[in-house]
């Protein structure tokens, strides 16, 4: 989620409606399908397999703005906003080209926006690592060495993205992306979210 939002909250009505609180406002939120949804339920599928414990993962939805990257819902649903994916993957797009292109290039990009399309389903990738890591935590059967919630949930992302073989060089770098360096913030700052992170990743060596 986005953070130095204020009140911030995501919720379903009795017919399954989702509802985001932004600051003052309710806004409800259409679902949406994402660039690359296909590969990312895939993901998310082979991300639930490493938590059997986890009797029922959460579902997962995609809608275009949620004032914050991911939420999820009573531990039952993920919500993850695509404009929001695409804020940060344009970030490190500006700032680190050099090392996405190193990173995700691949013969069948054949546009610049192929790329960028390549990026965002990265950034959306991590940030349903992260979304999971909060409900695998409420199970209270899966323990890190982090107190904080949100620094918890970066350190299971990081574990599962080992144990699902992605590329942690660039899960740093999303994870810096999504750092908040603000004064006061309810969320970590970048240099936290990526030891965090890390310190995952190096835990999920098989
Ligand atoms: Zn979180």
């Amino acid at each position: 989620m986005s953070c130095c939002s204020g009140g911030w909250g995501l919720w379903a009505n009795n017919d399954g409606a989702l509802f985001a609180l932004s600051g003052r406002n309710v806004e409800r939120l259409d679902v949406v399908h994402a660039p690359g949804e296909a590969r990312l339920r895939g993901a998310y599928a082979r991300m639930t397999w490493l938590f059997p414990n986890l009797s029922c993962a959460p579902r997962l939805a995609f809608v275009q703005g949620l004032g914050g990257r991911g939420g999820i819902y009573a531990d039952g649903l993920i919500v993850i906003g695509v404009e929001d994916a695409i804020d940060v993957a344009a970030r490190i797009w500006r700032s680190d080209y050099s090392q996405v292109v190193r990173t995700l290039a691949r013969p069948h990009h054949r546009t610049q926006e192929d790329l960028m399309v390549a990026l965002v389903v990265e950034v959306m990738g991590r940030v349903i690592a992260h979304e999971l890591g909060h409900a695998v935590r409420r199970t209270s059967r899966y323990r890190t060495p982090y107190q904080n919630e949100e620094l918890a949930a970066d350190f299971t992302a990081g574990w599962i993205e080992r144990r699902t073989s992605k590329i942690g060089q660039l899960g740093c770098r999303i994870f810096h992306a999504i750092g908040c360096n603000e004064i006061p913030c309810t969320h970590p700052n970048s240099a936290a979210r990526v030891c965090a992170y890390a310190w995952g990743w190096n835990s999920g060596a098989a």
